[in-house]
């Protein structure tokens, strides 16, 4: 089951996408490596963890 993520669909202005993650954790991963590249969030806390969840699309 692939999974997606659009920064954008966080509030972010910002292209970065992810299409057909294997797994959810995969894409949590890549989210995260991708937050402190380009955002420099250091940590994703609690609240930006759930705002994530809530935008992965899974199909
Ligand atoms: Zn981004």
């Amino acid at each position: 089951m692939p999974y997606s993520f659009k920064c954008k669909d966080v509030g972010m202005k910002c292209g970065f996408e992810v299409k057909n993650a294997s797994s959810e954790q995969e894409l949590m991963e890549m989210i995260k490596t991708h937050a402190k590249n380009a955002h420099n969030i250091q940590e994703i806390t609690k609240d930006l963890e759930d705002k994530v969840r809530k935008a992965i699309k899974a199909k």
